[in-house]
């Protein structure tokens, strides 16, 4: 089968005709999840076309705790491929790995100095997987002005991300709220974008906590390239209430997901799922859900199968991203390092 080429078409600072710009990102730190699909990467697809789109394989982001290099490697061409499997287009959109653009790391900094500790200190992820470290990182608790840095430099109006990053993209409003106080109008004010159903869905073997690609346990999750039968299995375990059918005006947050997951992937009406599945047994509310992921994760796990048998053509996305990207980023920390009064040849 012939692959859409790399878009060749360059960036300026601010994007073509004022379409607005849209910048959204996934940590390559394991198997990426139904809850990254349905928060962020089928969002992505969704609404690249509508946009000039960036999405990055941030990795320094990864790197905020231990990955074991091989591993980390490995992880990034795969999220890459699984990009690609999942629709998002590069004719159009911008597959870009972080690290290969230094600029990202070098706004960081820049936005280090104008972002007080206390802003960090309040951010619930980082409490979060501060509790799980022996030892916390630097960069663990700078993570949120890295996420800052990567929005701003593009001048992004537009950020298709989960629930959890809501917190995250106040705080970068603060940040280029702060920034264009002190230094004069520098950066665009970013808006989240949120998916109508599927903005936070829960783990399966516990419905009161997020599904993550770092938590543990066999039965947390659906990742996208798991067979049919794990699937069916983690679902069919997954944890639900002492109740034998689905009410949806009593159901606990374990029915509430499983029908959140289904509605997500059939993108039914609110009005179709309550005449469907109202009176419905567990049992059979847990088959048919995992049918709907099994068949819509199908087709994404021929591509991505198809993607990695060609490594050239992957790493030609990833290339052509980082080039078009490059131009933008670096005019970006120009302005800002002139802004602050910082040497710029
Ligand atoms: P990690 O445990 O490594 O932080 P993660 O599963 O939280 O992994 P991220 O790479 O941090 O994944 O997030 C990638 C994108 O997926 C973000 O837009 C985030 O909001 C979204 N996302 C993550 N988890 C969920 C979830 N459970 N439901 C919906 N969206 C999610
Ligand atoms: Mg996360």
């Amino acid at each position: 089968m012939a692959r859409p080429s790399a878009c060749p078409v360059r960036m300026g600072l601010q994007p073509n005709n004022m379409i607005p710009r849209v910048l959204s990102g996934v940590q390559p730190t394991g198997n990426l999840h139904i809850g990254n699909y349905l928060g962020a990467l089928s969002n992505w697809v969704r609404i690249q076309h509508d946009y000039e789109s960036i999405f990055c394989i941030v990795d320094l982001h990864a790197i905020t705790v231990y990955q074991k290099p091989e591993e980390l490697r490995a992880s990034i061409r795969d999220l890459a491929a699984l990009f690609l499997a999942a629709g998002i287009d590069p004719k159009h959109s911008r597959i870009v790995v972080q690290s290969s653009v230094p600029a990202h790391a070098e706004l960081a900094w820049l936005l280090t100095c104008v972002t007080p500790m206390g802003w960090l200190e309040r951010m619930t992820q980082f409490k979060a997987k501060s509790a799980l470290q022996e030892s916390i990182g630097d960069g663990l608790f700078q993570y949120p002005v890295l996420m800052a840095a990567d929005i701003l430099l593009y001048q992004a109006a537009i950020v298709p991300v989960g629930e959890d990053q809501m917190q995250h993209l106040e705080l970068t409003r603060d940040i280029a709220q702060r920034f264009n106080a002190l230094y004069g109008e520098t950066f665009t004010m970013p808006a989240t974008k949120l998916p109508a159903v599927g903005a936070r869905i829960m783990g399966l073997d516990d419905p009161t906590t997020k599904m993550s690609k770092s938590a543990a346990g066999a039965g947390h999750a659906v990742a996208l390239l798991d067979p049919p039968e794990r699937i069916k299995k983690t679902i069919m375990r997954a944890t639900t209430d002492s109740g034998s059918g689905v009410d949806f005006e009593t159901m606990g947050p374990g029915v509430e997901n499983l029908l959140s997951i289904f509605q997500a992937f059939s993108e039914w009406p609110g009005a179709e799922m309550r005449s469907h599945f109202t009176g419905m047994r567990y049992g059979d509310l847990k088959k048919q859900v995992a049918e709907m992921v099994v068949s819509k994760l199908e087709p994404l796990q021929r591509r991505y199968r198809e993607i990695m048998t060609d490594p050239g053509y992957l790493d030609s996305v990833l290339r052509a991203g980082a080039e078009a990207v490059t131009p933008v980023a670096d005019q970006t920390v120009q302005l800002v390092k002139a802004r602050m009064g910082l040497y710029t040849a």
